[in-house]
């Protein structure tokens, strides 16, 4: 059942590790998600800036070399202003510089002034010259060569007046070397184009040329593709543009583009395939995903881990603040969280608690030590817990106090199921240690309506009553939602309940029950009252003495040979009150000594008195309770100074000692009784045979009479065989060699007597001869006995 709880803790703890690491996997999950998406955005506009700096890297080259040519041939055509003399030489240097396939120099009307004459029509560009420009020009398979190549040309002029121009044949392909073809592992093609989209230097893949001078013919023109117009838009406002455009077989590319510098209306035109750039973004992306998945299992794991510890320790936290370490069963605090708990769902109506409680653990821990006193609260709480029901738990309190939360009020019910248990408990143990142990039960019927607050009842009824008058739902008034009126001190109250039906077990010596009940209460109450008045009583001399007569049945015909003191309380409050009632109460606060010290002056003062009447005395017993034995000599000199006081001898005061119990050690017993001894009084050994105290036990004892407990003769009967009796035979025959005398107490029967003087018993007190009766009552006895 704990362990139950115990899981079912650990389930509502796993899902919320459960919930919170799904929570935490998903907001990381849509951060990393988001980060990939921003990343993927970033790369992008990364490598539109590495595309355009390719492109202003390739502008660049282009417009050097551009302007290099241009410098040599205006070099070369201020030479020929100036004069005409080796102008073969000159052109064959430009020739060489400039890589040109053809040189040449026209006058204005294209007859050659070095190489052919020329048509202007054939060469635009020469015909621009003439203007005093300087000009480049594209032009498909040339008039001379039939090459696909660049025309450049300038003016030969001196003073403002133009005399020609000289011209260079470029072959495009010669500009290829000049452009950076490494990027995008070799991807990416580069072109130079003019204002109508023609290209003039060519791709290297011829295919994607010829496609592509398809696509850009008329690119600066308002009605060419979107996509282009958007990149002339760029182009002309920042002097470069990037733009994704989609060819018609849907193929998609970057293209970026920048005007040259040097010539007017031509642009460098960078292309390369999405592809490549997704390829290259997906991998990045990919690889930073993968290691953000791989911190983000870290970040998981570690979460977990860190949480399942956490967990491990809030339950061993738990296990020590509520947890018996001994038993495992639940302790004190936690029966009082389960009960509060339990009133908090208020689901039940009635419930028993019940304290269970081993009788002489004292004993047990003294007498057998307290590794085995462990084993035996082991085995105690094992079999409650095993006898527990689905929704019923146990717990220990303190030593031996064991506490059981039981469903159902049905006190038939519970009282089977108890003593089913404790008897269980008992037939284990025996068949375990072979001998018994006992237990007592308390039980308190919680019913939970007892504790709605008055408040909280009125309001239900008022509640009731109205849903009866508009006769809605007329139902009766649930108790289940009634808050109750209780608070933490509460479930020990309860407990405390339990523990005093306990307390009222008054049989011995077997497996006991009990049921609280407002009796139960009362007679608590009326021995608090006991135990209070004890101050009163002492004062207004409700303590009398009584006297029991004792019998020397050693001759022929039975002797008064003494009498045995015994208290009573005459309350005129609560009536005659015999000492079994009263002592135990007082023995709890103190005041039993004080009663002791009271009798033994009473019944010195008893004897004075009889003395001074001239009446015979007889030696009176007065009883020692256990608590006087730890005050040792002072005991004893209190008691010399009262006999002093009265002047009564030693011989007419026995003193009866209780056979040794769990409470007081052996050594301290013979230290007290020595004591005693050895300042001359008589020593009893009161109810011999009721309790611990074994015969090895008397050889060390210094006392002188052995009164044999009524107990040992209750099971006598008439006509019985001898081995019934043996104990009491053997009793005897032990004692008088160890030199003491017999009184055989709680004699009744005539049957007793005569076996008792069989077995040569020394003294007989019991009713068969007198009950114990007032002083002056005894006084007459004495009398009417000596006669
Ligand atoms: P105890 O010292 O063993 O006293 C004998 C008890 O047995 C007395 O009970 C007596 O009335 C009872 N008794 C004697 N003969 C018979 C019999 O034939 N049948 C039955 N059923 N009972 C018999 P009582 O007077 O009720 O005292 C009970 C116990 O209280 C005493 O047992 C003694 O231990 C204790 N006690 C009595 N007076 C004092 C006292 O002044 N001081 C102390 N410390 N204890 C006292
Ligand atoms: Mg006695
Ligand atoms: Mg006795």
């Amino acid at each position: 059942m704990a362990m139950n709880k115990k899981s079912k803790r650990r389930l509502v703890a796993m899902q919320r590790i459960l919930i919170a690491g799904i929570l935490l996997f998903s907001v990381s999950l849509s951060v990393i998600l988001m980060f990939r998406d921003r990343l993927s955005l970033l790369l992008v506009s990364n490598v539109q800036t590495e595309l355009l700096d390719i492109t202003r890297q390739n502008s660049m080259y282009v417009d050097r070399k551009i302007a290099g040519i241009f410098s040599s041939m205006e070099y070369v055509a201020r030479d020929l202003a100036w004069s005409r003399d080796g102008t073969a030489r000159r052109v064959r240097y430009l020739t060489e510089v400039n890589n040109f396939t053809r040189v040449g120099a026209v006058d204005i009307y294209g007859r050659g002034l070095e190489g052919p004459d020329i048509r202007m029509t054939d060469f635009p560009g020469i015909k621009l010259s003439l203007r005093g420009e300087r000009k480049v020009v594209y032009t498909k398979r040339t008039a001379f060569d039939n090459l696909n190549a660049m025309v450049f040309s300038v003016p030969i002029q001196m003073q403002g007046f133009i005399m020609g121009s000289v011209y260079g044949i470029l072959d495009v392909n010669a500009l290829k070397t000049m452009f950076n073809f490494s990027a995008f592992d070799g991807n990416d093609e580069s072109f130079i184009i003019d204002a109508e989209g023609r290209m003039f230097v060519q791709a290297r893949k011829w295919e994607l040329a010829r496609y592509m001078d398809s696509y850009l013919a008329g690119w600066q023109q308002p009605d060419a593709a979107p996509e282009l117009v958007r990149l002339y838009t760029k182009v002309r406002q920042n002097r470069y543009g990037v733009e994704r455009i989609t060819m018609p077989d849907s193929t998609q590319y970057y293209l970026a583009c920048r005007p040259l510098s040097s010539v007017s209306d031509l642009y460098v035109l960078d292309v390369i395939p999405t592809y490549v750039v997704q390829e290259r973004i997906t991998g990045i992306l990919n690889s930073v995903t993968f290691i953000l998945g791989i911190m983000l299992l870290l970040l998981l794991g570690g979460y977990g881990y860190s949480e399942w510890r956490q967990l491990k320790s809030q339950e061993r936290i738990y296990d020590l603040a509520y947890s018996d370490a001994l038993t495992g069963l639940g302790n004190l605090e936690k029966y009082k969280l389960n009960m509060l708990e339990l009133v908090r769902k208020n689901q039940l109506k009635a419930l028993a608690v019940i304290v269970v409680n081993i009788r002489g653990m004292k004993a047990i821990n003294d007498f057998m030590g307290y590794k085995f006193g462990n084993t035996v609260l082991q085995l105690v709480a094992d079999k409650l817990k095993a006898g527990c029901r689905e929704g019923e738990s146990g717990y220990r309190g303190n030593s031996d106090m064991f506490y059981l939360m039981w469903r159902g009020c049905d006190r038939g019910e519970l009282e089977r199921r108890l003593r089913e248990l404790l008897d269980g408990i008992t037939e284990v143990y025996a068949h375990k240690e072979g001998s018994r142990l006992y237990l007592t039960a308390g039980v308190y019927i919680v019913r939970l309506e007892d504790f709605v607050s008055e408040e909280e009842k009125r309001k239900q009824e008022i509640a009731s009553a109205v849903e009866g008058q508009l006769n809605i739902n007329a139902m009766p008034v649930e108790y289940g939602g009634m808050a109750l009126d209780v608070d933490e001190s509460w479930p020990m109250d309860v407990a405390g309940n339990a523990r005093l039906a306990g307390k009222q077990i008054v049989q011995q010596n077997c497996n006991a029950v009990s049921f609280f009940d407002e009796k139960v209460v009362k007679k608590m109450k009326q021995e608090k009252a006991l135990e209070d008045g004890f101050q009163a009583a002492m004062q207004n001399g409700e303590f009398v003495v009584y006297f029991q007569p004792k019998y020397d049945v050693r001759g022929a015909s039975p002797v008064l040979s003494g009498a045995e003191a015994l208290v009573r309380w005459i309350s005129p409050e609560h009536g005659f009150l015999p000492p079994y009632i009263f002592l135990p109460l007082f023995e709890r606060d103190g005041n039993l000594e004080t009663l002791d010290r009271h009798v033994f002056e009473l019944v010195c003062r008893q004897l004075a008195a009889w003395r001074q009447e001239g009446r015979q005395l007889v030696p009176v017993s007065v009883n020692v309770s256990r608590r006087n034995i730890a005050q040792g000599r002072r005991f004893v000199d209190e008691m010399e100074r009262t006999m002093a006081k009265y002047g009564i001898d030693k011989e007419l005061i026995e003193l009866e000692v209780l056979e040794n119990d769990a409470s007081v050690d052996e050594d301290t017993l013979i230290t007290f009784l020595r004591a005693i001894k050895s300042s001359g009084f008589r020593i009893a050994m009161d109810d011999f045979g009721s309790g611990y105290s074994s015969l090895g036990l008397l050889y060390g004892m210094p006392i002188d009479c052995l009164k044999l407990d009524k107990g040992l003769f209750d099971g006598w009967q008439e006509d019985m065989p001898d081995s019934d009796t043996s104990l009491v035979r053997h009793i005897i025959q032990v004692a008088h060699e160890t030199g003491r005398v017999v009184v055989a107490e709680g004699i009744e029967q005539k049957y007793q007597v005569e076996l008792l003087r069989r077995f040569q018993c020394d003294y007989i007190q019991g009713y068969y001869f007198c009950k114990p009766i007032p002083a002056d009552e005894f006084a007459e006895f004495m009398e009417k006995e000596r006669l």
